[in-house]
């Protein structure tokens, strides 16, 4: 995908801080003929507004504002609105896609290529931000701007084809990454299943890139564990996590392993083990304590021989003194 980038500071209306999108918002110029004219209406309008991208009728993508930062495209819910929607500037958590329709109503379909090129730059987003690829829900996802303003933006993106949109990153993302499961929470570093509890780092990435399935919410926190695997020691030590219907676990030279398997018993039985592993330290310290016991009774009789020892040389030290004398 060639992406034509505009410096942010050309545009001069950004935000600073995106560090966690959740929504690409979508959508159309109702004006313009091309991407780039679009961008230097940006760079140069007293009027605070910008997007992140411009995708033109040829299929050209320009960059206006970096995703770190927010675009002033759509920061303000409006009666009506999606209700899973925060009440918050939304450029702060959104990604925002404009498409060019020389049509007052964007009522001009896309091109093949633009099409294509918004397409491509829409799945390519989500991957880099593990930003769900379906309609958008509290857990993120794919808008339109009037999902946030249905007053004001009602005819945009106009006829964007959305459920094509759908249907394309289905197929595609089918392979490459699942987003975030139905009704699970992702702040970007940590994602927190229904039941409160929260993953992260590798074991986040995992979740989120392999299709996870919403009702294999983890049992426990991630855990330490020295061997990772009891019944396979040789792994070293690693970090593990238990799900209702997988295990997941991790070491240096392995990478994240995930086991399906059922969960909940291996959690069940992992706890039994650490019990055991407990009671089996304890047991040891008693056994060395015993043995150190042991050692120091069984230098007793040394000691004894050795006195011996002493006492004959002593005895024999005196006959020859005595010999000595007599002589
Ligand atoms: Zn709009």
């Amino acid at each position: 995908m060639f992406i034509i980038p505009m410096l942010v500071d050309q545009t001069r209306v950004f935000i600073a801080g995106n560090p966690a999108p959740r929504w690409i918002v979508i959508h159309k110029t109702a004006g313009f003929q091309t991407a780039r004219e679009c961008a230097n209406y940006f760079a140069t309008t007293p009027l605070m507004t910008s997007s992140h991208y411009i995708v033109g009728l040829d299929g050209e993508i320009v960059q206006c504002v970096g995703e770190g930062d927010g675009a002033a495209a759509n920061c303000c819910v409006e009666p009506g609105h999606a209700p899973w929607l925060p009440a918050i500037n939304l450029n702060l958590c959104t990604i925002s896609i404009e498409h060019i329709d020389p049509s007052p109503d964007n009522s001009t379909p896309l091109t093949v290529a633009q099409k294509l090129a918004s397409f491509g730059l829409i799945a390519d987003i989500c991957q880099r931000h593990r930003i769900p690829m379906r309609p958008g829900d509290a857990g993120g996802g794919i808008i339109g701007h009037k999902d946030i303003a249905p007053q004001s933006r009602a005819r945009c993106p106009g006829n964007y084809p959305l459920q094509e949109l759908f249907l394309y990153l289905n197929q595609r993302g089918a392979n490459t990454m699942g987003g975030i499961p139905t009704a699970w929470r992702d702040d970007g570093h940590t994602l927190i299943a229904p039941n409160g509890i929260s993953i992260t780092q590798g074991f986040r990435d995992w979740v989120l890139s392999h299709n996870w399935s919403s009702d294999d919410v983890p049992l426990s926190l991630e855990q330490h564990r020295d061997p990772v695997q009891a019944h396979a020691p040789n792994f070293g030590a690693g970090q593990i996590q238990c799900f209702v219907h997988s295990l997941l676990w991790w070491t240096p030279a392995t990478g994240v392993i995930q086991e399906s398997q059922l969960g909940a018993e291996i959690y069940a039985l992992q706890s039994q083990l650490d019990a055991a592993h407990t009671q089996i330290s304890s047991l040891q310290a008693q056994i060395s304590s015993l043995q150190a016991q042991l050692s120091a009774q069984a230098i007793n009789p040394k000691v004894v021989d050795a006195i011996k020892e002493i006492q004959e040389i002593n005895v024999a030290a005196a006959a020859a003194l005595a010999d000595l004398e007599a002589k």
